[in-house]
């Protein structure tokens, strides 16, 4: 048959209903996946994430065939050669594509001459958000969550925040509660499509991840129905004998396309409606889906291509051993931190942000190295995602065009909020000494190796100024010395 459309859907556009697809004609269209070998080849990405990403487009090409479309799935050495190998074979096709979710896909989508759809699987339209953006001093994410609750009418009552107060922030910080049963995690089962796609990664298929939509929406179902009630109090929370908490561990769906942001948003104000569930866990939850997820993306096309290269604080440092193998560091909590994302490319965003990326930046690791860590061991690290939150908010390398300061801390909050002070060879309170921990150590040392540049910062005084009632600072800048060298070699 002759087809006059080619539309190709990258592999997270999963969804039936959004993008180029919602509109294909099962006559006319021919729809194209291309699995490039540069995408499973060229970085070490982690095998969940690769198993993930790759299952869940196969699973999705078999919907579109059994719905009756033509679906050319091509293996290429990158997507730039499948796309061509596939004008190849239909010359008189034309390119079609929904604006893709990276600069770089989109620059090579734009010189094969595709058409495009606006990228639907946000709730924000790009130009919207840059009209927001447009209209800021600062980018305070709270003002924009602001106007998206009066925007989508979320929470919102005779236009005023439900509950009186537009955040719940000081109810949910809980720290993780003692002799507490967390809701068993039961995971997936597998078939043919998946064991196949592990068969050809030479790994064995877990349980962990969903790779279908129905896996998917039952996700979010036993969210809403097990943990959305909790979420809110417990979810800054970092404990030990459970991985998942209260968290609704759906962004991998919701950023590959498997479910909509529209869809969880629904599920979460119905449950809310019902009556059963508190505010600071609705408020909490519904800040991640209309607040960060869309201020994120936003803020990624918004501040351009070049912003992944930024390096403000001018880190040097080689990304440190430890993040390639939990075993090479004796600090308890990175070691469980690094362990839990070796077995599942997952993380909830406290440890990501306060552990892993507060590591980097108070040892100085460069920016750079650290997203490309980031960007590889995560399940759901979409380069939209991840370049915003590594190199705006994880280590402040951006001199603060993001954040107006940098999300630097000692072990005094790890130790509050986690279960992972009790059993680690160092002590929380101790900045100097061979049990100081290292994180107490190296956030002083931090501030006192920026307190120029941070004395600008009017939000940054009290930290630095309390660099003054430091009466061991030359021990600390010695100890600091110490730690930075022993992480250096794997050693702490
Ligand atoms: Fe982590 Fe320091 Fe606590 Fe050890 S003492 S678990 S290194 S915060």
């Amino acid at each position: 048959m002759n087809h006059t459309r080619t539309l190709y859907i990258p592999f997270d556009h999963l969804h039936r209903d959004y993008g180029i697809i919602r509109d294909a004609k099962k006559g006319s269209d021919v729809i194209l996946f291309v699995e490039s070998e540069r995408m499973r080849t060229g970085r070490n990405w982690h095998p969940e994430r690769l198993f993930f990403l790759i299952s869940s487009a196969r699973h999705f090409v078999k919907v579109l065939q059994d719905e009756g479309f033509t679906v050319e799935y091509l293996k290429a050495p990158t997507t730039k050669a499948g796309i061509l190998e596939m004008q190849k074979r239909h010359p008189q096709s034309a390119l079609h594509a929904t604006r893709q979710s990276s600069f770089r896909l989109q620059t090579t989508l734009e010189e094969l001459g595709a058409q495009f759809v606006e990228n639907d699987f946000f709730l924000t339209p790009r130009a919207l958000f840059e009209e927001w953006a447009l209209r800021q001093k600062n980018y305070l994410m709270e003002n924009f969550y602001r106007e998206q609750r009066k925007r989508l009418d979320v929470l919102m009552e005779n236009g005023k925040p439900v509950g009186g107060a537009w955040n719940f922030d000081k109810e949910n910080r809980l720290p993780p509660p003692k002799e507490y049963r967390w809701p068993e995690y039961k995971g997936f089962d597998r078939d043919a499509i998946d064991e196949s796609v592990a068969k050809e990664l030479g790994i064995t298929a877990n349980r962990t991840w969903a790779t279908t939509r129905a896996g998917a929406l039952q996700q979010l179902k036993t969210f809403i129905t097990k943990h959305f009630a909790q979420f809110g109090p417990y979810e800054d929370a970092m404990a030990l004998d459970s991985w998942t908490l209260h968290h609704s561990v759906i962004s991998p769906y919701i950023n590959n396309g498997l479910l909509h942001p529209s869809e969880v948003l629904d599920a979460a104000v119905k449950a809310f409606a019902s009556g059963k569930i508190p505010i600071e866990s609705a408020e909490g939850f519904v800040r991640q889906v209309i607040g960060w997820r869309e201020y994120i993306n936003g803020m990624y096309w918004h501040l351009g291509a070049d912003y992944r290269e930024k390096n403000g604080l001018h880190a040097k440092r080689a990304l440190l051993p430890l993040f390639t193998s939990s075993e090479k560091t004796e600090m308890n909590c990175v070691r469980s931190i690094v362990h839990d994302v070796e077995e599942r490319a997952w993380v909830h965003h406290i440890p990501r942000l306060m552990v892993l990326s507060n590591l980097a930046l108070i040892t100085g690791t460069n920016p750079q190295q650290f997203l490309e860590w980031m960007r590889e061991r995560f399940i759901d690290a979409s380069e939209w995602v991840m370049v915003p939150n590594v190199i705006g908010m994880g280590v402040h390398a951006d001199g603060g065009q993001m954040m107006t300061k940098p999300y630097a801390a000692g072990g005094a909050y790890i130790s509050r909020m986690s279960q992972y002070c009790k059993s680690c060879i160092y002590d929380p309170k101790l900045r100097v000494g061979e049990n100081a921990c290292p994180f107490t150590t190296l956030y002083w040392d931090f501030l006192d190796r920026n307190k120029e540049l941070f004395a600008k910062n009017h939000r940054m005084f009290q930290q630095v100024n309390g660099l003054k009632r430091l009466s061991d600072l030359p021990e600390l800048r010695e100890r600091a010395k110490e730690v930075l060298s022993g992480l250096d070699k794997g050693e702490i």
